[in-house]
């Protein structure tokens, strides 16, 4: 079996990594706040921490390995996105206007990851739905003396955990010189957190022990995980930004709650996105949701490509040219695979994603054993693209899968027919309807119902539709002339 090699944050050094059950491998990754598209940002640590998915699950066994990633889905965010929306005329109670942003928010979310690859956790809880788990650590650590009540508010004490700060290496008085830290008149000390905070009139409350009120933030993480992970495991991973204080108070509540358990041994953090060199911000203009990308017609698969051309543990700058560059190479590589006669069926690559039939290249799996160094993984995708001897095709194939840069949402069916006509014109629709056209005309021409396969054909042809028919089926691609209007009304 391969040794996995991971940067732990908690040490600042690469370890071997040893699961504390192989039979079972546990991974924590703290989720989206649920209030709106998920940008640039959101989506690294999604795609990152998906590699490491599947390289453990690839190691350990698909069913061996839990990947839990939450849904916060109550924050004073949230409710402040509903008192706009209210503002803004609707007429719904606040809670209801809650409960319909952060549905769909998490469908918007699933859409958009879908698009980029990403395969779903194991489990993926929302936060609401373990206030009770909330509500019980918050009374083991007041038992404890670690947590404090004050005007309705319970706080979590800092100085009632020695190793506060210790995995972002911090002291206590660093972190008030350098941090925004809020001071209240219900804290005993500037750096001490929520834990419960006191819901007031239409605010999405829960009845406690401290009357009706509503979690902190950095609590969520910890019950969600001690509930659906144990009390200890193997990974917690995150978003650098996430490091201190999300991930110290996390650390904080869950060892105060089990001061025989470690909570996490590995802490992973990937670092932040850019855009053409500059932090993404929405005053400079430069700031994308996923959405975005995909509706300027950069398909996932390109999207994910420029992600794991950088090291995780880098910054990752996002540019159009790497795009464009990330968009040729994956049309001559999805070209590469198209001639080797494999089965690319959407069947096939659900079977190829669930179970490995198809396997992967070993230097690519001690690659991304390596940290997960995605970077070395692709330039040995494009040594093995060069082969066209069967073992090299297939490992190609496997290692492509394993990274997720082909699955059974890269809706390649379609590429079986077209080849280059769907990676340019990102608009599934209109490629379900082209190649379901070209379905119906192949089919035509079996009735030797010449006039209906004609008819099929001038529709496309006038819609700028270019069409080769082939040995082997036809192939199509948009041409400079296309029209789609042209197309409406032809069944
Ligand atoms: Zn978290």
């Amino acid at each position: 079996m391969v040794t996995i090699r991971l940067h732990n944050s908690k040490t600042r050094k690469k370890e071997d990594f040893a699961p504390i059950d192989p039979e079972n491998v546990r991974m924590y990754v703290c989720g989206p706040t649920v209030y709106d598209r998920a940008h640039l940002g959101n989506a690294r640590p999604v795609v990152v921490f998906d590699v490491l998915f599947r390289l453990l699950r690839h190691v350990y066994g698909a069913d061996h390995v839990t990947y839990v990633r939450n849904f916060t889905d109550v924050d004073d965010k949230i409710n402040a996105r509903a008192r706009e929306m209210q503002a803004a005329g609707d007429a719904r109670d606040l809670n209801t206007i809650i409960r319909a942003l952060t549905d769909e928010t998490i469908d918007w979310f699933h859409q958009d990851m879908d698009a980029l690859g990403a395969a779903r956790p194991t489990r993926e809880p929302r936060a609401t739905e373990y206030i009770g788990q909330m509500i019980a650590m918050i009374g083991t650590l007041i038992d404890r003396g670690c947590a404090y009540v004050e005007q309705g508010h319970v706080l979590f004490d800092v100085h009632s955990y020695r190793e506060y700060g210790a995995l972002s290496g911090r002291s206590l008085e660093d972190m008030i010189a350098g941090a925004r830290v809020e001071t209240a008149p219900y804290k005993r000390d500037p750096m001490d957190f929520v834990l419960w905070k006191p819901s007031s009139g239409d605010e999405p409350g829960w009845p406690s022990p401290w009357g009706r009120g509503r979690p902190g933030w950095h609590i969520e993480c910890s019950a969600m995980a001690d509930e659906l992970l144990g009390a200890e495991f193997d990974i917690h991973g995150g978003g650098l930004d996430l490091q201190f204080p999300h991930h110290e108070n996390e650390i904080a509540q869950s060892c105060c709650a089990h001061p025989d358990a470690g909570f996490a041994r590995y802490w992973m953090h990937n670092e932040m996105v850019q855009v053409e060199g500059k932090k993404m911000s929405k005053s400079l203009g430069n700031f994308f949701t996923v959405r975005d990308l995909l509706e300027q017609g950069w398909p996932g698969e390109v999207i994910r490509f420029v992600m794991l051309s950088t090291h995780y543990r880098k910054p990752m700058d996002w540019t159009e040219e790497k795009a464009k560059q990330a968009e040729i190479i994956l049309r001559k590589w999805f070209d590469h695979l198209k001639n080797s006669h494999l089965d690319l069926s959407v069947d096939s690559l659900t079977r190829y994603t669930m179970e490995p039939c198809v396997v992967p290249d070993q230097m690519i799996i001690r690659a991304l054993a390596d940290d997960l160094n995605t970077a070395a993984a692709i330039s040995r995708l494009h040594e093995l693209a060069k082969r066209n001897d069967y073992e090299s095709i297939n490992a190609f194939l496997g290692s492509m899968v394993l990274l997720g840069l082909i699955g059974p949402k890269t809706e390649i069916d379609l590429l079986s027919l077209s080849g280059v006509g769907w990676l340019g014109t990102y608009d599934p629709q209109l490629e379900k309807k082209v190649v379901r056209l070209l379905f119906d005309r192949q089919d035509a021409r079996k009735r030797k119902d010449f006039s209906r396969a004609d008819e099929i054909r001038d529709a496309l042809l006038s819609a700028g539709i270019v069409i080769e028919d082939r040995p082997d089926g036809p192939e199509w691609h948009v041409g400079p002339n296309f029209d789609p209007a042209k197309l409406e009304g032809l069944e």
